[in-house]
């Protein structure tokens, strides 16, 4: 497959180009890994609760946005609107941290401080983890099966393999036919014998034929 980034000529089977490492055939299903990063990462969501309810909607509605429009043009956006909410609910945390360490000030200078850390330090960095998590266990995943998804949804198998059960049954019913068909053919000559059509030598022939499947 062609690069379009860097021009290198890649092998079919190859999912990043050799060279820049650019995704170039993201029509591939997930595999466990990634399966189990996603559901982890919602998982996660949900414990949180109150925090993780509008993620989920952002997510899940991404994913129903791209499959709708057959189309990957809404990550980056869904991205802004999940980085947008961070800093808006980093920005709540922290005033309220400022807050609190506005009251504590006057009485309780070793907790002001705390909580002035909390503000200016934990919450920012915290939020930023988070996103940084968040691209990690989900956006990244979803733009590396880009095809994938649109075409077959996060969690759906390689559609064009056939199951083990299903190539077994195949393969019988393949033999089946074959024997009935070598038995029909059988009886047909033998019926032609009998009825003196055919010589037995004729029959010999081609029941030998027959059964060596070559007629
Ligand atoms: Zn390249």
């Amino acid at each position: 497959m062609f690069c379009k980034e860097c021009g290198t000529e890649n092998i079919k089977t190859q999912v990043e180009c050799m060279k820049c490492k650019t995704i170039i055939n993201s029509n591939l299903p997930l595999d466990g890994t990634e399966r189990i990063m996603i559901i982890g990462y919602f998982v996660g969501l949900v414990a949180t609760i109150f925090f993780g309810i509008i993620p989920i909607i952002i997510c899940l509605g991404l994913i129903f946005i791209i499959k709708k429009d057959k189309s990957i043009k809404s990550l980056e956006s869904g991205k802004k609107i999940f980085l947008g909410y961070l800093i808006l609910l980093g920005y709540i945390l922290s005033i309220s941290c400022f807050v609190v360490a506005e009251d504590y000030a006057k009485y309780y200078p070793h907790d002001a401080r705390n909580y002035n850390i909390l503000g200016l330090i934990v919450v920012p960095l915290g939020a930023y983890l988070i996103y940084l998590i968040s691209n990690i266990l989900f956006f990244n995943i979803i733009k590396k099966h880009e095809e994938w998804i649109i075409n077959n949804g996060i969690f759906a198998d390689f559609k064009g393999e056939k199951s083990f059960i299903e190539k077994t049954t195949e393969k019988i019913q393949t033999i089946q036919k074959e024997s009935t068909n070598t038995a029909d053919e059988l009886l047909k000559w033998a019926e032609l014998k009998e009825k003196g059509l055919v010589t037995d030598e004729e029959f010999q022939k081609a029941k030998e034929k027959i059964l060596e499947g070559k007629l």
